[in-house]
């Protein structure tokens, strides 16, 4: 659906996007949220069929809305117009598909990188939460340093054979495709030998297993990839181009990573830090007042340094380092609020069982929820450590920041210029 030929205004896309929801939302879904009556709201949302919802929703451009139109997803909207909607969709809260990796990163790499017949093939189905997408970037052996990994892939006619092993892949249990990079020439420094695939991976020859965190939850796998397949036609950019097609998902991963996403940075189990505030104000103690306050400014200055990002972008300039300076304070941000969450919990802030060791509400993950009870809370504490890890650590961050953005000299890398085959590794 295309909202609108000539350029609408703010206000006219937001209008739209009220009376979409209002036609496709559950009867009383608005005025409940309008009410503040949550219990309403929760309820409505657990008979909702979201797989349904998220079809819906996707192919009426919502999911994407800065995605061209002609994919089958996608308003074609400004970063800027884009957030119009968004704002609207926040305020409803408005079930969003859980295929967030396929759509942070997955979309735009092949938005930027694929062919028409893949951008035809591949957007809709992201979308709509049809077919889910995983990131096949870290391996046992390169986390940090990704370029030195050392997954094999060997062309065979029309196909490549892969063999190899990743790690800490998320949603590699529920994805149809995964973005996969190889190396495909071990005679060249490591940057210039990659290739880089959407692999099936529903494929023969990929394994997944599961890694359990500390939640309880298993959100992220092992993938070995034992002769498995991928045609040369699901290959994005050049053959030992791979990096460079890398670099574009890893700047819109900080970016999704940055609290820039269509879910407000600043929740807390779900629910907004001003919800937060509300749940213990009156607050007498002041060292309690002064950590409430200092998150609010944070998450202030966050919104504004993503609104600054947005501004770039919205001038034409591709996702950029500067995604790497909210990613680092979203991260430090996010740990310390979860924080400041659990010790206002008191008691209730740990006592809390965990959801056990097989994935519990396993994809409800993903989906923003309406609790703010203790558990959520407990949750959020525990999910926030990973902040500083995944999407590239907050050291990684400091040294993009230091080098990109503050001009200093490049980290010394004495393995950059030799030939990947001959440069040390463990196992
Ligand atoms: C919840 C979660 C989800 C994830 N999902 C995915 C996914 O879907 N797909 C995927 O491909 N990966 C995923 N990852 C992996 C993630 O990208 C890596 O864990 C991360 O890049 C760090 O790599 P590593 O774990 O190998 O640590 P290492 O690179 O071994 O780092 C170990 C420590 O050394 C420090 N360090 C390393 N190099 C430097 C340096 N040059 N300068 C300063 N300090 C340095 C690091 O900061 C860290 O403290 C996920 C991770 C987490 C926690």
């Amino acid at each position: 659906m295309a909202v609108h030929a000539a350029a609408p205004s703010a206000e006219q896309l937001q209008e739209q996007t009220r009376a979409w929801l209002a036609q496709e939302l559950p009867p009383g879904w608005m005025d409940a949220v309008d009410a503040g009556d949550d219990a309403k709201v929760a309820a409505l949302r657990k008979d909702l069929d979201y797989a349904d919802w998220c079809i819906r929703f996707g192919e009426a451009g919502y999911a994407t809305p800065t995605w061209p139109a002609e994919y089958g997803a996608g308003l074609s909207l400004t970063p800027g117009e884009a957030k119009a909607v968004n704002d609207v969709l926040n305020h409803y809260r408005v079930p969003r598909p859980f295929n967030i990796i396929g759509i942070g990163m997955g979309g735009p790499t092949v938005l930027a990188w694929g062919t028409e017949e893949q951008k035809h093939r591949l957007l809709r189905p992201l979308a709509t939460n049809q077919e889910i997408w995983c990131q096949l970037f870290s391996e046992p052996g390169a986390g940090s340093d990704v370029a030195g990994l050392a997954t094999r892939a060997v062309r065979d006619g029309d196909e490549w054979v892969v063999n190899g092993q990743k790690v800490w892949t998320t949603l590699a249990h529920l994805a149809k495709w995964g973005m996969l990079v190889t190396r495909t020439n071990p005679d060249l420094p490591k940057h210039r030998g990659l290739s880089y695939f959407i692999i099936d991976m529903h494929a023969p020859g990929v394994t997944i297993r599961p890694l359990v965190q500390i939640t309880g939850e298993a959100e992220f796998n092992e993938v070995f990839f034992d002769d498995a397949r991928v045609p040369d036609s699901m290959r994005l950019g050049e053959v030992g181009d791979g990096w460079r097609v890398s670099v574009t998902t890893l700047m819109n991963e900080r970016v999704s990573l940055s609290g820039a996403g269509s879910v407000g940075g600043d929740a807390v189990g779900g629910s907004p830090l001003q919800k937060l505030i509300d749940r213990h104000k009156p607050v007498a103690d002041l060292l309690t007042r002064q950590r409430l306050a200092q998150a609010y400014i944070e998450s202030r200055l966050i919104r504004i340094s993503n609104q600054r990002a947005a501004a770039r972008r919205k001038s034409g300039a591709e996702a950029g380092p500067e995604g790497s300076i909210t990613k680092l304070q979203q991260a430090e941000f996010n740990q310390r609020l979860q924080k400041l969450a659990v010790d206002l919990e008191g008691a209730n802030g740990v006592a809390w069982e965990g959801v056990g060791l097989h994935g519990g509400d396993d994809v409800g993950t993903f989906v923003p929820t309406d609790t703010d009870d203790h558990y959520a809370i407990a949750r959020g504490f525990l999910r926030a450590q990973a902040n500083s890890i995944e999407g590239g650590t907050s050291n990684i961050m400091r040294n993009i920041l230091g080098e990109r953005v503050l001009g200093l000299p490049k980290e010394p890398d004495t393995s950059r210029e030799l030939p990947w085959s001959e440069v040390p590794r463990n196992g």
